[in-house]
């Protein structure tokens, strides 16, 4: 047996500052390595700021949901939600580790089809889809998620015209006990809207009606109202066994998990409170298991998380401009990415990491963006060692939304980058530049020129 080997007793400062009741705060700690590669170096090798993916991260996530489902249901599928990040290589490792797409507008559905991912593979949500959307869905055997009548009634045409079935599911809303009730999309379920729509479906027998639908919310933080929605579900598919003596193959229970992020004004660390996945396959897969299926007559479980599954895996990284006193002696540190580019700084407290070293003193400040606007806030109220210019941080959490709901507003848009399993960082995504803006302007003959 090999020797331990003698490690010396290592006395560790506390830092100073106030504790509150679970003690002193970790978010402290140094970050200098994101998966073993230096964040001054990749800082340095494709400038500042910088969104960092970590695709290890991504597939450990992913085998954590996929384990969490597939050891309590028989039959379990995950779709990636485009928008939730659509930069083509983070869909392609969802796609590798056997996610189907799930999109919601005709450029996203393009997306998928293009990344190769095969049309019957690609569920197409969402209230807006063109007659052209309908028709490639349609041709290309996609399950199409109804969202409303016209749009019921337009497939119905389309079917007609193309002399084809389209494979279709409803999507239906309820009550969860969550409040307000996401109502506005799909068919509701207690006042018989979504039985009209299956009613209308399997009577006028153009399309194939092969799922039921639902996307309770968003950052949901209840694994139960997952357990109640799964249990309507489940009652509309044996229903429509009852009335129609057909199986419909799927219950796609959505996405909206809640990620590790630590909402706004939320007392504990959302890495510490928020219900991880077992909490929600266990009220999700046992709704259903539950329902009263026969043993062959189980559908498929398809989700459809998005943000659950890549929030983690995405760091931002910047570098400090400058610091300032406010008027009130608080410490203000302005950094070089704003809210343009972290968005979710508007609900969430991201988690801020110095990317070195520092002493043990620290003081509570306001970060702020480099944009001129007054609500370019970053943190508003956050304890760390005070920053000097050119010191460069990590935001943590910031995988999901932030790279599809950027705004080229001031600065250009950060590069991208993937750090693959090796360590190894891959540009992903270039840095935005004044010509690629520009190549969508289109300069009148007339305002080419003028005289100053
Ligand atoms: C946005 C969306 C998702 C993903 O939601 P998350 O909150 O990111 O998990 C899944 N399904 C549908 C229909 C959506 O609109």
């Amino acid at each position: 047996m090999k020797k331990l080997q003698y490690e010396r007793p290592l006395i560790q400062r506390l830092n100073v500052g106030l504790m509150n009741k679970f003690g002193m705060r970790t978010e402290y700690a140094p970050v200098t390595h994101i998966d073993d590669v230096s964040v001054k170096k990749l800082l340095k090798d494709f400038g500042s700021p910088l969104f960092v993916i970590s695709e290890k991260t991504i597939r450990n996530t992913y085998k954590e949901v996929n384990r969490a489902f597939k050891t309590r249901y028989p039959k379990v599928q995950f779709a990636w939600s485009y928008k939730t990040n659509y930069i083509n290589a983070v869909c392609n490792v969802f796609h590798q580790e056997g996610s189907w797409g799930e999109v919601v507008s005709g450029f996203e559905y393009q997306k998928a089809i293009q990344n190769g991912v095969p049309g019957n593979k690609v569920i197409f949500n969402g209230p807006d889809k063109t007659d052209e959307d309908l028709t490639a869905a349609i041709k290309n055997n996609s399950p199409i998620h109804i969202d409303h009548l016209d749009e019921l009634y337009r497939l119905t045409e389309l079917a007609e015209e193309l002399k084809m079935r389209p494979n279709v599911a409803i999507r239906v809303n309820m009550d969860t006990g969550i409040y307000p009730i996401w109502d506005r999309f799909g068919f509701n379920y207690e006042n018989g809207q979504a039985w009209d729509a299956i009613n209308k479906i399997v009577l006028a027998d153009k399309l194939e009606l092969i799922g039921l639908h639902c996307h309770i919310g968003t950052f949901m933080l209840s694994p139960s109202a997952y357990g109640i929605a799964a249990g309507k579900m489940s009652d509309l598919a044996l229903g429509i066994k009852r009335k129609f003596k057909r199986d419909i193959q799927y219950i796609d229970m959505g996405g909206g998990f809640a990620s590790k992020n630590t909402l706004k004004g939320s007392y504990l660390q959302g890495a510490d409170s928020n219900p991880n996945f077992d909490q929600f396959a266990e009220a999700i897969t046992t709704a259903i298991l539950n329902a009263g299926f026969g043993k062959d007559e189980l559908p498929l479980l398809i989700l459809e998380t998005g943000r659950a599954l890549i929030d983690e895996a995405g760091y931002l990284l910047g570098t400090v401009i400058s610091n300032k006193r406010l008027s009130d002696g608080r410490r203000a540190t302005i950094l070089d990415f704003g809210v343009n580019v972290m968005f979710t700084s508007f609900w969430y407290d991201h988690k801020i990491s110095p990317a070195q070293e520092f002493s043990n003193y620290t003081e509570d400040c306001v970060l702020y963006g480099p944009l001129c606007m007054n609500i370019d806030v970053i943190r508003e109220n956050v304890t760390l060692p005070p920053l000097k210019k050119d010191d460069q941080v990590v935001v943590h959490n910031v995988g999901a939304y932030n790279m599809t709901q950027w705004m080229q507003f001031i600065s250009l848009r950060p590069a991208v980058v993937m750090i693959d399993m090796q360590s190894k960082p891959h540009l992903i995504r270039k840095r935005e530049t004044l010509a690629a803006i520009e190549s969508s302007e289109v300069m009148p003959d007339y305002l080419a020129k003028f005289k100053l």
